[in-house]
């Protein structure tokens, strides 16, 4: 069989790891509501990421509509324009208003001068992302969010092992929230988890993963059903052996495009920050067409890169009211996620950058 070359293929453990896992839970009869495969993931993703807190939810959408809830935010939020289409799903589930920034086109991540532009009365908070796991200008959004009062939350969802300062990139912001979605640099198959530093806001965010009620089964907050089961618990507990593993990879593979693509004078890179988890290998060409061209060359290949993110997500009809964003807008249309994935060998990425280089 011919080999296929895929974006976002997940990184997975050997079947055996997971389903040895999954014997205490069939004998037990535990499958979910903070069991022991759970608590046991949420201590161990601590200890990998150095962090203190971690609670772990369904998926990373819910997990910034969580963030939302707790923090209690009911006005505008700021989103970049360039990100998945879940930052902009999280903050109208939670009947707030969406403002799209645009983005710096170097770090792609949310411009801080677009984010001062943006702030009006009914402003409540800023929820940047940072993109492809390239940590964002913390220290700006920091003095923004200070002078403005405005609350933080991090879309961290590509950010699994990206750091600031030495530290994890999930300890900055009110709160931050990850993925661990199939597609992502380490994951649960679904999942995603919240990570903030003050111990009122993280007993909030407990209840309302569980229906809102309190240690009595009082229902003491507006709460939802957020849990992650065991078994996805479990996947976690298995594929997370191997983080380091795929962290040093996927760094690798994308030093070997970024190294035989240097020279060609139509290709661009993104702007790396110092701690960025290099999660994914974005291209940019210089217009649509070339970007399209190349894509169509390469799936010729078996090689299925992305456009990612496109469209940029002010030019989503039926979300939100249209704002330009012209350096999301350009970039999203000319921008290709080529693939990284563990399956993703150093011939490999020397193969497809030939096809790109020849093409
Ligand atoms: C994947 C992703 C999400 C949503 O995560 P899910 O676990 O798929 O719900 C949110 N924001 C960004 C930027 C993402 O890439």
């Amino acid at each position: 069989m011919k080999k296929n070359f895929h974006f976002g293929y997940p990184s997975l453990c050997e079947l055996d790891e997971f389903s040895n896992l999954l014997k205490d839970s069939w004998d037990s009869n535990i499958i979910t509501n903070n069991g022991p495969l759970l608590q046991k993931l949420e201590k161990k993703i601590c200890e990998v990421l150095n962090i203190n807190n971690y609670c772990a939810v369904a998926n990373g959408t819910i997990a910034l509509q969580l963030a939302i809830e707790a923090l209690e935010i009911k006005g505008t939020i700021l989103i970049p324009a360039f990100s998945w289409i879940a930052s902009a799903n999280a903050v109208k589930w939670q009947k707030c208003k969406v403002k799209y920034c645009d983005i710096d086109p170097k770090t792609l991540n949310i411009c801080p001068n677009s984010i001062k532009k943006n702030i009006d009365a009914s402003t409540e908070a800023i929820m940047p992302v940072h993109i492809f796991g390239n940590p964002c200008d913390i220290k700006s959004i920091l003095s923004i969010s200070k002078r403005y009062n405005l609350k933080v939350i991090y879309d961290a969802a590509h950010s699994f092992g990206t750091t600031f300062n030495g530290k994890s990139v999930f300890l900055y912001g009110d709160i931050s929230c990850v993925s661990t979605h199939a597609t992502k640099i380490f994951n649960t198959a679904e999942g995603g988890g919240l990570i903030c530093n003050n111990e009122n806001l993280k007993e909030k965010i407990k209840l309302l993963r569980y229906f809102g009620f309190d240690d009595d089964k009082n229902v003491i907050l507006n709460g939802i059903n957020a849990k992650m089961s065991e078994i996805h618990a479990a996947l976690g507990l298995a594929n997370i052996k191997y983080f380091s593993k795929t962290l040093i990879h996927r760094k690798k593979i994308y030093s070997i495009y970024r190294n035989e693509l240097n020279n060609c004078n139509n290709i661009a890179f993104q702007e790396i920050n110092k701690g960025s988890n290099c999660s994914y290998s974005p291209i940019i060409f210089e217009d649509e067409k070339i970007c399209l061209k190349i894509q169509k060359v390469l799936m010729k290949n078996n090689v299925f890169a992305k456009r990612y993110f496109y469209p940029s997500l002010n030019n989503i009809k039926n979300l939100v009211a249209n704002e330009a964003c012209p350096n999301s807008e350009s970039i999203s249309k000319r921008i290709l996620c080529l693939p990284s994935s563990n399956n993703i060998n150093n011939e490999d990425a020397l193969f497809i950058s030939r096809i790109i280089k020849n093409a």
